[in-house]
């Protein structure tokens, strides 16, 4: 006899299942199809390198990478839940196509092969419920914040593989079924009736009614799966799938920009990009991106995941059935979903979008809603708009006139307009040239240069402010004439390489200009002067017990993976001893002054660069060093508010120390 078991075994319920089934696919497919619906409000974007997509996507999905799924238990937990419901989905659809249309597929080998896979998955799925059961509920994260909807879905799973495999127990014990080996789950369950003592006809009666509660909860599942946080296999594999595939969170370029009237931001839904709506579904809410924010830490209204949760209620408010017209189409974003406050809190340090499994980009949202602000002049705080005039009319944020020569206190500074052309350009940027502390590291790099023998050159009055923290600020605008300004002037001159010791300048030159037309080689201030050590025309003497701790700023280490250059300049130092932060590299802490956060008067009342001192404290470093102007400016008001007797140096400085 061929091995096989009858489809619909003692049941008549075949026809109410099938009708059900048809409506449970109905209510499926309209779910979808409404948030697919919505999405597609957005403005359309391109996607390049589909081919590739496809390539990573899949592997990513298949492999479960590590990076998307963070730490083991959680990767474990999230395959085998994974693969068992893909598992338990080809095998009923087996069983479906052999039934509807008569082919014979569950039979032979088939049948004892798929039998035996649809029950060790059946329990692999088991084990992955009861591992996030205990996640969520036993071993609490303080980040982790889960709805009725989620203890919903792993109730619905469970009782549904339970009542399946009780199910299957029963039907073996009822048939005595000769191959209940390849049921080995099922079999378990039948030696636990026959035990119990169960009768014959009550496993009959018990299985009948126990087969349209199980009828129920599967085909109650599918039709919720849409309306549920499980949309998200759907929601969560595509954005996946439409990450941009630059490795930089770069911005979105606004083309036409003097075109008068024109909306350069998003105040309303339907100027977000469909992309973007898709991110308000594909969100699982775990908070990953929260824990770690600067802003949430310093107690500002900011926390991505809870600005993607009110976005995506909004949606559903706006998109439901009972909408007020009227208010769906003049209401805007700001103030009325998001608060002000909450985006000027976002220092763009972009450690939220490092820890989001989903790959959601919470910078271009932020910014975006930022840059209606300026469209629609509903408000910058007056200290901004003031950078911002500065800026417009001196070309730095203090509207300060350059003076060289203070900058070259030590020496004559080379002007690129004099020399036309030169190796190095040194960017000096604006806190190297008008702020009191930065303007030390800019004199001690053009000591360096020299004493190198490096051709190099300034710009000098010709070099504006690179539009960092205008264009994160939102003022696309003034950051597009900014942009256009600097290219103009940098490709009136020959040189091979921009050397910069601010990554915000580095970041900038390099990821932003090429959008209009600057195409350098640029190199922060770290990877050069590792290029000079390791030629031999640096030679450090011995820092005797110097204990230094670095801190990674964001804009070098996360936006642009520069973590050994700094490190490895440091480490070439004889007799320094090189310590690191709890939160290092990718995980750093951001020190509060991004994203024009440094130009806002309340950035004092932001900790994180307290955190950072209070750190390197514990860690009983004399210097906490960084490579940045904006983290060297934080962290030295930070010491001093407190304080403490830490030194705050640039890594430069640290170099010219040991000369
Ligand atoms: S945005 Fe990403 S990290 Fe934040 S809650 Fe959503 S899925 Fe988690
Ligand atoms: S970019 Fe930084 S400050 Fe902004 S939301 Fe993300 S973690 Fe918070």
């Amino acid at each position: 006899m061929e091995a096989t078991r009858q489809l619909f075994w003692n049941t008549n319920g075949k026809g109410l299942m099938y009708f059900l089934a048809l409506i449970s696919f109905v209510i499926f497919i309209f779910g979808c199809s409404k948030k697919i619906r919505n999405w597609l409000q957005g403005r359309p974007i391109g996607y390049d390198d589909l081919g590739l997509r496809f390539i990573t996507f899949f592997s990513d999905i298949i492999k479960h990478d590590k990076e998307i799924f963070f730490g083991t238990f959680r990767r474990f937990m999230h395959l085998v839940v994974f693969y068992g419901l893909i598992m338990l989905t080809i095998g009923t659809s087996v069983i479906a196509i052999q039934d509807h249309f008569g082919i014979p597929l569950f039979y032979g080998m088939n049948y004892l092969i798929l039998s035996l896979l649809m029950d060790l998955f059946g329990l692999m799925t088991m084990i992955g419920i009861g591992m996030a059961t205990y996640k969520r509920y036993i071993y609490k994260l303080d980040h982790e914040d889960y709805t009725l909807d989620d203890a919903l879905l792993l109730i619905l799973v469970f009782l549904i593989l339970i009542t399946g495999f009780i199910l299957e127990g029963l039907r073996i014990y009822a048939t005595n079924d000769p191959w209940a080996w390849w049921s080995p789950v099922g079999l378990a369950f039948s030696e636990l009736i026959r035990i119990s003592g169960l009768s014959v006809l009550s496993a009959l009666t018990g299985y009948a009614i126990l087969w349209y509660f199980h009828m129920l909860l599967a085909l109650g599942f599918i039709a919720y799966i849409p309306y549920s946080k499980l949309f998200h296999m759907f929601a969560s594999a595509l954005n996946i799938f439409l990450k941009p595939s630059s490795p930089f969170r770069g911005l979105t370029l606004v083309n036409n920009i003097s075109k008068e009237g024109k909306n350069l931001g998003v105040a309303r839904l339907e100027d977000f990009t469909q992309k973007q709506l898709l991110e308000l579904d594909a969100c699982i809410s775990c908070g990953r991106c929260q824990k770690g924010c600067p802003a949430n830490i310093s107690g500002s209204p900011l926390s991505p995941r809870v600005v993607i949760r009110n976005l995506k209620r909004y949606s559903i408010q706006m998109n439901s059935f009972f909408k007020n017209k009227d208010k769906a189409d003049n209401h805007s974003i700001i103030d009325n979903v998001i608060a002000k406050e909450t985006l000027w809190s976002c220092t763009t340090c972009g450690l939220c979008e490092d820890k989001c499994p989903i790959q959601i980009e919470h910078i271009k949202r932020i910014v975006d809603m930022r840059r209606s602000l300026i469209t629609e002049s509903w408000g910058y705080q007056p200290e901004v708009q003031k950078v911002f005039q500065n800026i417009s009319q001196s070309g730095n944020p203090w509207g300060l006139r350059l003076d060289v020569k203070y900058l070259a206190e030590v020496s004559q500074v080379p002007l690129l307009n004099e020399k036309k052309q030169t190796d190095i350009l040194y960017w000096v940027g604006c806190f190297g040239s008008y702020e009191s502390r930065n303007m030390k590291v800019s004199q001690v790099m053009f000591k360096l240069l020299e004493k190198a023998g490096v051709d190099y050159a300034i710009l000098g009055r010709e070099e504006k402010c690179c539009g960092d923290s205008v264009r994160r600020l939102g003022n696309e605008r003034l950051f597009q004439q900014l942009a256009l300004e600097n290219v103009y002037n940098l490709n009136q001159y020959k040189f091979k390489t921009i050397v910069t010791h601010c990554p915000h300048c580095y970041n900038t030159l390099k990821n932003d200009y090429p959008q209009f037309g600057g195409h350098y080689r640029v190199l922060h201030h770290s990877e050069y002067i590792l290029e000079l050590i390791k030629s031999g025309v640096l030679e450090l003497k011995v820092a005797n017990n110097l204990r230094v701790n670095y801190h990674d700023p964001c804009y070098l280490g996360r936006y642009n993976s520069i973590y050994n250059a700094p490190r490895d300049v440091l480490s070439s130092i004889p007799g320094l001893e090189l310590v690191e932060m709890k939160n290092n590299r990718a995980k750093a802490l951001c020190c509060g002054a991004g994203g024009g956060r440094i130009w806002m008067e309340d950035i004092k009342e932001h900790t994180t660069n307290s955190i950072l001192v209070i750190n390197a404290q514990k860690n009983e470093a004399d210097i906490l060093a960084s490579a940045c102007s904006l983290c060297l400016t934080t962290l030295s008001d930070a010491v001093k508010t407190m304080d403490s007797e830490l030194i705050c140096q640039d890594i430069a400085e640290i170099v010219y120390n040991a000369l």
